[in-house]
């Protein structure tokens, strides 16, 4: 018997609740909880419909306050809690997991709220306090990061012994039919890309300016879609767990239209997170244009195309010899709303974050301390992804476009 508390009632944890609920072997009593409680409740009904008897308690909690957390913690006594709120939150609620002697999962490392720096170096400083209290902290268990890790280890596991060049390439070949939109949070989705660029390159950091480089890539089923190499935070753990990367970088996918329109939001002050006076009230603009954007959680149902992400991986196989390597999975934003009503982007991030959580409570994850994804081991999760709507597809020893 396993308790599991999800934390965010959001694009992201609609679709961890969903996948709970449809495990409900692994995961026989579920909580959802949140800070708009009406939300929580909007999704556990209509997972008790569409799954029948399998209840999801829901509750209200502000993760910002630990105190909070710890009396929700306690009353509950969950053994993992699968935090799919906002990066803000991952420290109190770590704070919150030691205080109560739960274990942890999330799905984007810990952002400062006045500056946007994707480090890992908050929550690896947890690492003793988490070892001491013999509980487990799983960090970016979404899919990038997150499988993204995974199909890292899993290629310097079975094929490589030296992995020498990796890019991540993450496509959204998809349309939502709005001018402008943002596929998960809007401020930290902004906030992500409109950030220089970086990517590891003979054992140091290189910075570019933002989408400096780009060429298209060819995505399987998809064709050829301009790239942009972006700074995405699993770089930073996956060059420290594979020391042999001669090189590690991220492409992301971007439409002109999408550029057009972040670049105006950026030249007229909207992209600002520090707080401007506005009649007396100070607000901060990306979260006020945030309020006006469409809600990521709403743009499911009329999304048609797929997402491809994946990872190529140059260097030598087991014998020496050069190989390359292509893992991806590509996602339908159709089939993703018909099963959870939340597009596939949503569906790519909570559906690992529910098979980490599994790793865990099935003790094939459990180790104290915290952990970046690829620390484990790949294997069951790969057997996972293929059984719970992600499955995977791998190339060999083609061109890279790299
Ligand atoms: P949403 O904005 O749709 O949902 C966030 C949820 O968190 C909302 O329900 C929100 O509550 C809740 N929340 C915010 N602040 C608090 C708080 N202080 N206390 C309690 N609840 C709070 O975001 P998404 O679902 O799109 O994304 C969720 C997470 O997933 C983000 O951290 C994002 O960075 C991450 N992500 C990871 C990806 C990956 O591949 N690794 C890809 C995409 C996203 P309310 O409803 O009241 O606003």
């Amino acid at each position: 018997m396993s308790k599991v508390i999800i934390i965010g009632a959001g694009g992201v944890g609609t679709v961890v609740a969903h996948k709970v609920a449809q495990n409900h072997e692994v995961f026989t009593e579920i909580m959802l909880a949140s800070r708009t409680l009406s939300k929580c409740d909007v999704i556990a009904d209509a997972i008790g419909t569409k799954y029948g008897n399998k209840k999801i308690q829901t509750a209200k909690v502000d993760a910002d306050n630990v105190p909070e957390l710890v009396a929700l913690f306690k009353k509950f006594q969950p053994e993992i809690v699968i935090n799919v709120a906002l990066p803000y939150q991952d420290l109190t609620i770590m704070d919150a997991c030691l205080e109560a002697g739960v274990n942890y999962l999330d799905t984007a490392n810990y952002e400062p709220l006045d500056e946007a720096k994707f480090e890992y170096k908050w929550q690896w400083a947890y690492q003793e306090k988490f070892k001491a209290a013999g509980l487990t902290a799983i960090l970016g268990c979404g899919f990038d990061p997150g499988v993204s890790g995974v199909y890292t280890a899993y290629a310097a596991k079975h094929y490589f012994s030296e992995m020498q060049y990796l890019d991540i390439v993450d496509c959204n070949a998809g349309d939502h039919g709005k001018a402008f939109a943002t596929n998960f949070n809007p401020e930290i989705n902004i906030r992500e890309v409109t950030q220089k660029g970086k990517y590891w390159e003979n054992g140091q950091w290189v910075y570019t300016e933002p989408h400096e480089i780009h060429k298209p890539l060819t995505y399987p089923n998809i064709g050829p879609k301009e790239s942009y190499v972006i700074y995405h935070e699993e770089l930073e753990s996956l060059v420290k767990n594979f020391p042999t990367l001669k090189r590690a970088r991220f492409w992301m996918t971007f439409g002109q239209e999408y550029l057009t329109h972040l670049r105006v939001i950026q030249n007229i002050g909207m992209a600002r997170i520090d707080e401007v006076d506005y009649n007396g009230v100070k607000i901060v603009p990306i979260q006020f244009l945030k309020a006006v954007l469409p809600n990521p959680g709403d743009l499911g149902e009329n999304y048609t195309g797929e997402t491809s992400i994946g990872c190529r991986i140059k260097g030598l196989d087991k014998n020496g010899k050069e190989m390359t390597y292509y893992v991806y999975n590509n996602c339908s934003h159709e089939a993703a709303y018909k099963e959870t009503g939340a597009q596939g982007v949503s569906y790519t991030t909570g559906v690992p974050a529910m098979i980490g959580a599994m790793m865990f409570v099935k003790g094939l994850w459990k180790r104290p301390g915290v952990f970046n994804v690829e620390e484990f081991d790949p294997d069951p999760f790969m057997e996972q992804l293929n059984k719970q709507g992600l499955p995977w597809h791998e190339i060999f020893n083609e061109d890279l476009e790299v």
